[in-house]
């Protein structure tokens, strides 16, 4: 039997928590009945597995149950904030502010509705990956309706000032959401304290299932309206037609419930593996860190290497690291990340860059195997460079 390559890449996914897995299983078979069937105890069930759910999800972020819509995960999230607010407040004004950094699921709808008309202001990064606040400041008009800037980045982990981004916002009457599929049960989100109107999550990050995330959707001081998306049976308030996915829902409840009462330990011991790791790799010459230094993600490592080519270093490390180039987007493009870009790295092919994503079932041993592996591969593709 083949050994399997040790995972690293936890912004990609994770995989399915044990125990919310075993939280699941009942709502697939015994307990399948339909959320909006209110005739039987079918319909009973699943509507009061749903309810907890929704429950854990909107206090994990300190929202009320009704605020918490339902959807597919945290594209569909992002689709239905952003263009659903653009719909219900094109009166108002037609532009809308976002970061150079965000995730492909924030810039294609903003960039889908530039095409219909819509102003899109795209503001560039620090050198850290941070926002600029003044240039916010600055960017905001009379008829922006919405800033759309990332809790955590999905790439070099970075995260952004969500209460002083949120402060400018509200000074001017302007919607803040973020996109948080990188942030929930990693990092504080409370949607009083940080005044934030939307929130895109998703579960598959967090030891979930894939297909199931939610919106959060603001509903007093002030309310949000958002036109939908997605028309049908009036699901979730009308926001978000379709018949609730009652085992996701639960799985996806069950991993905020973990993530939230393990965040802080698993912080703490991710934070050590990460520094564990960085010591480790940062004993290479010409090895460089991507993003802030500190203001990042526990999990994250996202670094540059000099003097290798990334594909031949991807190919090296495949054996026995399973991680993400950090200079494509899509694996089958090599061009730089539109991220790193971002971050005013020079596009040239004589580096490589990876993403490293430690996570919740990754130990002590796994990241000294991996960094001695890694030291190793650098080691022998220059050599093989230097031969040529
Ligand atoms: C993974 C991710 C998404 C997409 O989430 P899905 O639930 O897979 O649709 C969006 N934004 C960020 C920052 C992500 O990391």
């Amino acid at each position: 039997m083949s050994v399997r390559p040790i995972y690293l890449d936890c912004h990609a996914t994770t995989p399915v928590d044990r125990r919310v897995m075993t939280a699941m299983l009942p709502y697939f078979m015994e307990h399948f009945g339909n959320p909006s069937s209110i005739n039987h105890v079918y319909g009973w069930e699943g509507e009061a597995a749903v309810k907890q759910a929704r429950e854990i999800i909107a206090a994990a972020i300190n929202a009320t149950p009704e605020e918490i819509v339902f959807t597919s995960g945290a594209t569909e999230a992002n689709n239905l904030a952003i263009k659903g607010v653009a719909e219900a407040y094109f009166q108002k004004g037609q532009h809308i502010i976002t970061l150079a950094t965000e995730h492909n699921a924030v810039l294609d709808p903003c960039k889908y509705l530039q095409s219909l008309g819509f102003e899109i202001t795209i503001l560039p990064v620090q050198g850290d990956g941070i926002i600029d606040l003044n240039q916010l400041e600055k960017a905001i008009r009379d008829d922006t309706v919405l800033v759309s800037v990332m809790a955590v980045n999905n790439e070099i982990g970075v995260l952004q000032p969500l209460a002083e981004i949120s402060a400018i916002c509200r000074a001017r009457n302007v919607f803040f959401h973020t996109d948080a599929a990188q942030g929930i049960g990693k990092i504080p989100l409370d949607v009083q304290e940080m005044q934030i109107d939307l929130i895109s999550l998703t579960a598959h990050k967090v030891y979930g299932p894939k297909g199931i995330g939610a919106l959060y959707v603001r509903r007093r001081n002030p309310r949000v309206q958002l036109a939908p998306q997605q028309h049908g049976g009036g699901h979730e308030r009308g926001m978000r037609s379709g018949t609730l996915a009652t085992p996701q829902i639960v799985g996806f409840g069950k991993a905020v419930e973990i993530a939230i009462a393990e965040q802080d330990t698993e912080n703490h011991r991710l934070s050590q593996l990460r520094e564990k790791l960085w010591m480790q790799l940062s004993q290479l010459e010409g090895i460089h860190l991507n993003g802030h230094p500190n203001l990042r993600v526990s999990g994250n490592l996202n670094i540059s290497v000099d003097g290798v080519d990334g594909a031949a270093l991807l190919l090296g490390l495949q054996p026995v690291i399973a991680i993400s180039s950090g200079s494509a987007c899509s694996s089958t493009k090599t061009s730089p990340s539109h991220v790193l870009m971002a971050l005013g790295q020079p596009e040239n092919l004589a580096y490589a860059s990876v993403r490293f994503g430690i996570g919740r079932f990754n130990n002590d041993e796994e990241i000294d195997q991996v960094a001695a592996y890694f030291v190793s591969t650098v080691h022998s593709l220059r050599k093989q460079r230097s031969l040529i």
